[in-house]
């Protein structure tokens, strides 16, 4: 991940930047936490639930090991397990599904939205049976999802509501923060977040105090008072060198989502023209936090050796020393680990099309100016010859 040799050289991810910036405040923070002896639920990991409750706009936050964790621990707390559905995208990271099915539920896949990526409202309904629990709408890349109409149908079926906040901490949609629409909302804090841990930890915020003592006894084992077990549950908690590198590092979190902010206009100035393409589009309802900056590349495939064509623009920007990523190249219903729920190709076309051509781009708050016009004009460059070398680009997709 460090910037190699060649300066020209644009990483997808660069962590060390963001640790030169706080390195000494982090160090100072993480090495009172090694001298206090002090390491497992203690005021650090306290003071972050309250920080982090009151950044998504509700009262309570439960500290636990991992964003699959808070997924996992949520549903549990909702009392989800075997013989209920729950609705949720494919186009997601596989955490999502498989915490639904880690607990013995179905997870229902919904087809999603064109512009957004983000789980399409008006199918939703369709999918509801009479075995359907909870909804979880998943904030791709860093954009809310459409929560008024999914909390309307949630409503009228009676039907719990948990976001998936792993990617979009920060973020509004309608002026209210993500995280505050759900019955619960899991946050992740992988290193790679907009908000990273130095190492695994995650979060579920709520409004409600009865999910959130739930929860503290789950992350404990099933215990409310030591040694006594109410029920059966896990040990799922946030350490205290987490919590001190987390508590360090969020006083910057709204400069940093800022700054992708900014990114993310120099990207869209930059690819305006660009032929083969289409750029992000943010819902007038929403602000955007920019965990990925994705574009589509349209035509999938090359009709000559079917390679898509977003492999080869992945590949030739290797080749000029710029990192991109396809997240995510296949979708949940498609995946061998979900086979067994009856799900299969061409069940979601639009989430298998976008599969095939979503790229992410470099995005982190360091990035400069010149580095994204250096990676637009790469983009530019490879879509401009690639119209000329091939009689058969397609054009934009109006269908999705
Ligand atoms: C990262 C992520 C998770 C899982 O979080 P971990 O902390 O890695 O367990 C869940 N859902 C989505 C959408 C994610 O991006």
């Amino acid at each position: 991940m460090s910037p190699s040799a060649n300066s020209n050289n644009v990483p997808i991810l660069d962590l060390q930047a963001q640790y030169e910036q706080i390195g000494p405040q982090l160090e100072e923070k993480v090495l009172s936490v090694l001298r206090s002896g002090h390491y497992i639920l203690g005021k650090l990991g306290q003071t972050l639930e309250e920080e982090l409750a009151a950044l998504s706009g509700v009262k309570r936050g439960v500290g636990v090991a991992n964003g699959t964790d808070a997924l996992v621990l949520a549903l549990w707390a909702a009392d989800i397990g075997p013989e209920d559905e729950v609705i949720t995208p494919s186009f997601t990271f596989a955490a999502t599904a498989e915490a639904i099915a880690l607990r013995g539920a179905k997870p229902i896949f919904v087809e999603v939205d064109p512009l957004t990526f983000n789980i399409n409202p008006a199918l939703i309904e369709a999918a509801i049976t009479h075995k359907t629990k909870a909804i979880v709408p998943v904030h791709l890349y860093g954009q809310p999802a459409d929560m008024d109409p999914i909390l309307e149908i949630a409503d009228r079926y009676n039907l719990i509501v948990i976001e998936d906040n792993a990617q979009a901490i920060g973020a509004t949609y309608k002026g209210k923060p993500t995280g505050s629409f759900g019955d619960m909302a899991c946050i992740s804090f992988y290193p790679t977040k907009n908000l990273g841990a130095a190492g695994d930890a995650g979060m579920i915020v709520t409004k409600h105090d009865r999910y959130a003592e739930r929860l503290k006894a789950l992350r404990a084992h099933g215990s409310k008072v030591r040694y006594y077990h109410d029920e059966l549950g896990v040990n799922s908690r946030l350490d205290e060198i987490q919590a001190a590198v987390l508590l360090t590092k969020l006083p910057h979190l709204r400069r940093w989502n800022e700054q992708r902010n900014q990114i993310a206009k120099w990207y869209a100035q930059g690819l305006k023209n660009t032929p083969g393409i289409t750029i992000p589009t943010v819902a007038a309802a929403n602000t955007h936090v920019w965990h990925q900056y994705t574009i589509r590349v349209h035509a999938q495939q090359n009709p000559g050796d079917k390679t898509l064509f977003r492999d080869q623009l992945i590949k030739e920007l290797a080749n000029r020393g710029i990192g991109s990523m396809c997240y995510y190249p296949v979708p949940l219903h498609m995946q061998a680990a979900f086979a067994h729920f009856g799900c299969k190709a061409g069940d979601l076309p639009l989430s298998e099309t976008l599969a095939q051509e979503v790229v992410s781009l470099p995005m982190y708050p360091e990035l400069k100016e010149h580095q994204v016009n250096q990676v637009a004009k790469a983009i530019q460059e490879i879509m401009t010859e690639r119209l000329i070398s091939t009689s058969t680009v397609a054009p934009v997709l109006t269908g999705f």
